[in-house]
């Protein structure tokens, strides 16, 4: 794998990864293709489109079918017919929305409203993982047996994946995790990643993640340590925070301690103010399945021009009746092959019908929504206008 940047403004940089399946443009959105496909998506839909690279979830297709499958049938390029970059995380982030986020009943970042209803709230029920110093057990969520990762496992898993980037195996904290408990899981977050390194396939690039909570010298620590090892790029990982400004904290420790030429990737977040956030703050690559969820549960993205707004987060709910009548596409602005052939008013009676083309049509729009948005941030970063861009969708700089 290569990293190449291209241009700087600022903190934010434009780049090129290269890897064996070709190459993408940094700052990326990488769509989330959890079992071996974009939900709802065809790979014609992504190769028109103008998908670069997707990710692919280790921990998933480890159950089914089998990473071994996979390497049988020729690896995940050749099984999914997908002829270009496939990331594949390490698994570890399963072991906390199983585990710990399940006990929690939280995501990466737990917001102070959630927190207040979790005091109240009874604990959720049986978790699905747990961790100790060697690796992770999961329960197999289809046949309820026990199943083992570990760092060496994970490496294994992810080779006969064939997959072009690699993640080793991390422990991602809650954000409700105490600093003793972050402190612990860290150590072995960083025992594992010298494991990773021991037995992790060369053909593959290998990012190390960044781990430490929302705690500042456990994040520096964790930095300090991956940057000293060969690793071909830097994940920042585990829990962000109890807000949206934990985690911009998190990044502005993180950030200056990595190398300027590899590499940074953002894991699982994709909301568009916080891609704003991140990217002036020099994070290159972002995944997250946002668009695709959204899509199937209703929710599609418009622009500034149509409303969208970081209060509707770019948002309208085709079930709106103020929709029942609209002639007019999801998003003026937006090119793509939804938006030019079908109106609200088809889309809004496709979803509440329930109907299959539905999930396509809306997934179809929301994936290219980011990719375009994707492409003006790059062009607003090469022009050395982002502010200008920034300000026009969040309204602030
Ligand atoms: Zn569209």
């Amino acid at each position: 794998m290569d990293f190449k940047i291209t241009h700087e403004y600022e903190n934010s940089r434009l780049g090129v990864v290269k890897t064996r399946h070709g190459k993408f443009k940094t700052p990326v959105f990488i769509p989330v293709a959890t079992l071996a496909s974009v939900r709802a998506l065809d790979n014609k839909d992504l190769e028109e489109m103008g998908v670069e690279v997707i990710l692919a979830n280790t921990y998933h297709l480890f159950l089914r079918p089998g990473d071994k499958l996979i390497k049988k049938l020729g690896g995940l390029h050749k099984f999914m017919n997908y002829n270009k970059p496939i990331i594949t995380d390490s698994g570890g982030f399963q072991a906390f929305s199983l585990g710990l986020g399940m006990e929690h009943g939280v995501g990466k970042i737990a917001d102070n409203i959630f927190l207040e209803g979790l005091r109240s709230r009874e604990y959720r029920g049986d978790k699905w993982a747990s961790v100790d110093d060697e690796g992770i057990t999961f329960k197999n969520h289809i046949t309820g047996e026990l199943v083992r990762l570990t760092p060496k496992k994970s490496m294994e898993i992810q080779s006969n994946l064939g997959s072009d980037i690699i993640f080793a195996l991390d422990e991602c904290t809650s954000p409700l995790s105490d600093k003793e408990y972050t402190a612990e899981a860290l150590k072995r977050t960083h025992r594992w990643a010298e494991e990773c390194l021991k037995y992790y396939d060369r053909k593959q690039a290998l990012f190390g993640v960044v781990q430490g909570g929302e705690y500042r010298d456990l994040r520096i620590k964790s930095a300090k340590f991956m940057v000293e090892k060969e690793f071909a790029g830097f994940g920042i990982g585990g829990s962000l925070g109890k807000s949206k400004q934990d985690m911009l904290n998190i990044i502005e420790w993180v950030i200056p301690l990595l190398p300027e030429d590899k590499p940074r990737h953002l894991l699982g977040i994709g909301a568009i103010e916080d891609i704003f956030n991140c990217v002036e703050r020099g994070i290159d690559m972002f995944d997250c399945v946002a668009p695709t969820r959204w899509a199937r549960r209703g929710h599609l993205y418009i622009s500034p021009i149509e409303g969208g707004n970081k209060e509707n987060k770019f948002r309208i709910h085709i079930q709106n009746s103020r929709f029942r009548e609209d002639e007019n596409p999801i998003d003026r602005e937006c090119d793509c092959y939804v938006c030019k052939n079908y109106s609200r008013a088809y889309l809004r009676h496709l979803y509440t019908s329930g109907e299959l083309i539905y999930f396509r049509l809306a997934s179809y729009h929301n994936v290219y929504f980011m990719l375009r948005l994707m492409d003006r941030i790059r062009e607003a970063i090469k022009e050395n206008r982002y502010f200008e861009l920034k300000k026009e969708w969040l309204g602030y700089v």
